[in-house]
């Protein structure tokens, strides 16, 4: 399980979508990019899988991400340790 803290930015932009933007946003069941979904690059989808690490070239889906908001839920998943 990989663990993205979208309150801090150093963390989120790590990760890319396909076409290499952080305009990321999670839905649901996938990811959403709003540069994509701009039409800047024709072949690029902007509802995509997996994120890219720019640090790692590591793939993570969508169901093998926890997504992190808030502090209290950051703390929460940390095992409870404020
Ligand atoms: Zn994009």
């Amino acid at each position: 399980m990989v663990e993205i803290d979208l309150d801090e930015e150093t963390d989120r932009w790590q990760w890319r979508c396909p076409a290499g933007h952080r305009s990321w946003e999670p839905t649901n069941y996938h990811f959403w990019c709003a540069q994509c979904a701009r039409g800047k690059h024709p072949k690029a989808e902007p509802e995509f899988d997996e994120l890219r690490n720019v640090k790692t070239g590591d793939l993570v889906e969508r169901d093998e991400v926890e997504l992190v908001r808030d502090s209290e839920s950051y703390h929460s998943l940390r095992g409870g340790k404020a």
